[in-house]
């Protein structure tokens, strides 16, 4: 088995995270990576370090030319060791920012089940987007789809495979108008996930055409 980088969040949703202009549902999903990746709590904190000079300069005008590289080669250059890093959480699965939102750890999860073994809870829905934890049972298979917005979807218990890799905890995953998936739990653990969305997904199979408007994903 080949040793599989981590998947980290991109820059442009760490540096809309840092300046606060994500729709809360994605602002949960970042907020909740960020405190399990001391990958990019260290981009964040280079990010914030930085003083947001980069950020009020792009509201109003272009950066000059590969300033935006220069600043994020920076950015990612920051180590772990260089970043005040919080012990782990006493809650195994969900991360304080999920915690906040929900009210409480696991056991105060609402879960519904949408069949198929799988369950969801949507945790945060408003006009810009839903965030939603979802459940896959050890081995069960999402329908293939792809999507009409952003999907970020972060890796909470158990992993999934799919054709852009493996994602474990802490893993993000963005996938967009372009990225055709079919995630599959790992067959050894059931895999809970935190995923935001824009926009409805489009999915390939008849099936799973006829259950969403009831799961709403
Ligand atoms: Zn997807």
């Amino acid at each position: 088995m080949t040793t599989v980088p981590n998947h980290n969040l991109s820059d442009e949703l760490l540096m809309g995270y840092a300046a606060g202009a994500l729709p809360q549902a994605f602002d949960l999903v970042v907020a909740s990576h960020v405190s399990l990746s001391p990958d990019s709590r260290a981009r964040l904190d280079g990010l914030e370090a930085l003083g947001g000079v980069l950020l009020t300069q792009s509201k109003g005008a272009e950066l000059a030319d590969g300033s935006f590289e220069q600043v994020m080669a920076r950015i990612n250059g920051a180590s772990p060791e260089e970043t005040e890093w919080t012990a782990p959480e006493a809650d195994p699965v969900l991360p304080a920012p999920l915690r906040d939102a929900i009210g409480g750890g696991l056991g105060s999860v609402n879960w519904r089940p949408v069949g198929m073994g799988v369950k969801q809870a949507i945790v945060h829905d408003d006009e810009n987007g839903t965030a939603r934890l979802l459940s896959i049972p050890a081995g069960g298979e999402m329908p293939k789809h792809s999507h009409r917005g952003l999907e970020l979807t972060l890796v909470l218990k158990g992993a999934f495979r799919d054709e852009d890799g493996r994602f474990a905890r802490g893993d993000i995953e963005e996938a967009g108008e372009e990225t055709h998936h079919t995630p599959i739990a790992e067959a050894d653990e059931d895999c809970i996930c935190l995923i935001a969305t824009d926009a409805r997904l489009k999915f390939d199979g008849l099936m799973a055409r006829i259950a969403q408007p009831f799961i709403g994903i």
